[in-house]
């Protein structure tokens, strides 16, 4: 089986702001996850975790090797082409929502198909968020704001907008760092849940132990890269 995902001598530094010698946050990463898996990452605060994550989803670039995504080469995309491949292939959940709080919770999930890298719009694709929400339990909230729903249902909103425009990978980031234990236990369940039924890949960054547990497997970043554990 080919590699959805394929990280080859991945390195990456930042230049020191003051002008001294770059910072290397890790180096060195061979990486493979074949489609439609799901794998934790986990390790230290500040060994790079999100910094790699950001290299896989076209929002950073890396200093050194090369990153595939569904066979292509995300740090050759041109500026256009990476702003493509971000709305239209990838869906990110962050730890903490961002959703836009003047809009409801079924406007917010439209928001990323108004891009204009689709051709999603009118009465397609509100059925499309509404179905979405109905698949993440939000249908009793579709008019509220973000502010009027828990803290679990804007995380739960915040997976349907990352998944309006149908994307092949999810990359989620601490998905359930704000979350209590019976909303990482709901959030984790539905993260498994749609990487089996709509043969998603999901990479997933955790500190929950339990979030781990439900990946089909689990890799720890630290100084010696990127091992199975
Ligand atoms: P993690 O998500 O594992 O906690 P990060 O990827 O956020 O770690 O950060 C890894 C390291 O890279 C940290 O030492 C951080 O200070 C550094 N770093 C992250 N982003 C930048 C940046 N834009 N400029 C300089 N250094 C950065
Ligand atoms: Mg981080």
């Amino acid at each position: 089986m080919t590699a959805f995902i394929q990280l080859r001598d991945l390195s990456k530094s930042y230049e020191s702001p003051g002008g001294g010698e770059a910072v290397e946050v890790f180096a060195g990463l061979d990486f493979e996850l074949a489609e439609g898996e799901s794998a934790a990452i986990v390790g230290p605060s500040g060994c790079g975790k999100s910094t790699l994550l950001n290299v896989v989803g076209a929002l950073d670039k890396p200093s050194h090797g090369e990153v595939l995504v569904d066979g292509r080469e995300v740090a050759k995309l041109t500026p256009e082409e990476a702003a493509t491949f971000r709305n239209q292939t990838v869906g990110f959940i962050f730890q903490a929502h961002h959703l836009l709080p003047q809009c409801t919770v079924l406007e917010n999930i439209m928001v990323p198909a108004l891009a204009g890298h689709g051709d999603l719009s009118g009465d397609a694709l509100r059925a499309r968020a509404e179905a979405l929400l109905e698949e993440v339990g939000l249908t009793h909230r579709l008019h509220h704001r973000p502010a009027e729903v828990s803290g679990g249902e804007r995380q739960r909103a915040a997976v349907a907008r990352a998944l309006v425009n149908e994307p092949k990978l999810l990359l989620a980031d601490e998905p359930t760092g704000a979350l209590d234990q019976a909303n990482t236990d709901k959030l984790a369940e539905l993260l498994v849940q749609l990487n089996a039924k709509r043969n998603l890949t999901l990479l997933a960054v955790t500190h929950s132990a339990q979030v781990a547990a439900r990946m089909a497997a689990t890799y720890r970043l630290d100084a010696d890269g990127l091992t199975k554990a």
